[in-house]
């Protein structure tokens, strides 16, 4: 059994204000691509993880992968006594603003849920996803949402259809979401606009703070024939363009290839 771990985008994302705890409040309409990591189970006695695939060695190995942690929460709430062999394919660059870690868990959640043959009552798997982290639930459904609270009360919301073509790059540094929040300067610009396309990423001067590089990669996108909606994801440092046509974002691909050959990219489409 598989299940994908969906890479998850930022439209748009507003941070409206510091609560007491530390966390922020934000307002995000989240979208999904169709390619992400793989995530393969066999039956098996107890619960192991093995890594494969370029990102492999970016990840914890144990107990802390978020995989594990998922699946040791779904048996504990759903009293379940079976194993399960899993093996990660890390295919999407850690730290890098396009949920990887948290589309894991979802995926964990989703194919063990299948292979323990479960039917947790409606919320309770919303409910585990939750509290392994803020962007756990969106990527549960990994469908088009907006993401109010801490991004984990979600609401259906308008995005791109389905099919259209998107490019993510990422510069190659890792950004952690925790140096890039304390550097919002803590302005309320004002609300999510009703259409996603006039949203804005107020995590991208933050996060332009910690990598600079972020800068070249917005620009190299923007210059690209056919992209529309060029945006940072979530704290960065992804980048990405939604395109008018496959041509155009396979053009782009190879061109940003071509002069940036240290640049990760995937060229895929919305969910
Ligand atoms: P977000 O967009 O939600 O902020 P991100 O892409 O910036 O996420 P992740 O790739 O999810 O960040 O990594 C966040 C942290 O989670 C890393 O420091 C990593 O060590 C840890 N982690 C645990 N398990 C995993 C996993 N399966 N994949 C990725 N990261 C994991």
């Amino acid at each position: 059994m598989e299940e994908t771990a969906y890479a998850k985008i930022n439209l748009a994302l507003h941070v409206r204000g510091r609560e007491a705890d530390g966390y922020h409040r934000i307002e995000t309409v989240f979208a999904f691509a169709e390619d992400g990591d793989r995530l393969r189970v066999a039956p098996a006695e107890g619960l192991r993880l093995e890594l494969e695939g370029p990102y492999a060695g970016a990840v914890p190995a144990g107990d802390d992968n978020l995989v594990l942690r998922a699946a040791r929460a779904l048996r504990r709430i759903c009293g379940v006594r079976e194993g399960a062999a899993l093996t990660l394919d890390k295919r999407l660059p850690v730290a890098s603003g396009i949920g990887g870690g948290s589309a894991d868990a979802a995926a964990a959640l989703r194919l063990l849920a299948r292979l323990w043959r479960l039917e947790p009552e409606a919320g309770a798997l919303m409910d585990i996803a939750r509290e392994l982290g803020a962007d756990v639930p969106a990527c549960l459904d990994s469908t088009t949402a907006m993401g109010t609270g801490r991004g984990d009360v979600l609401a259906p919301a308008d995005g791109p259809r389905p099919g259209t073509p998107l490019l993510l790059v990422n510069p190659g540094v890792a950004v952690a979401t925790a140096e890039v929040f304390p550097r919002w300067e803590g302005m309320d610009g004002g609300p999510l606009p009703g259409d996603w396309r006039e949203g804005r990423n107020d995590l991208q001067a933050p996060a332009l703070a910690v990598a600079p590089e972020i800068e070249a990669v917005l620009d190299a996108l923007a210059a690209q024939r056919g992209a529309r909606h060029v945006r940072m994801s979530g704290s960065g440092a992804t980048c990405f363009a939604l395109f008018e046509s496959e041509a155009d974002r396979d053009l782009a691909a190879v061109g940003i290839g071509a002069d940036h050959p240290g640049w990760w990219r995937l060229s895929s489409r919305t969910r």
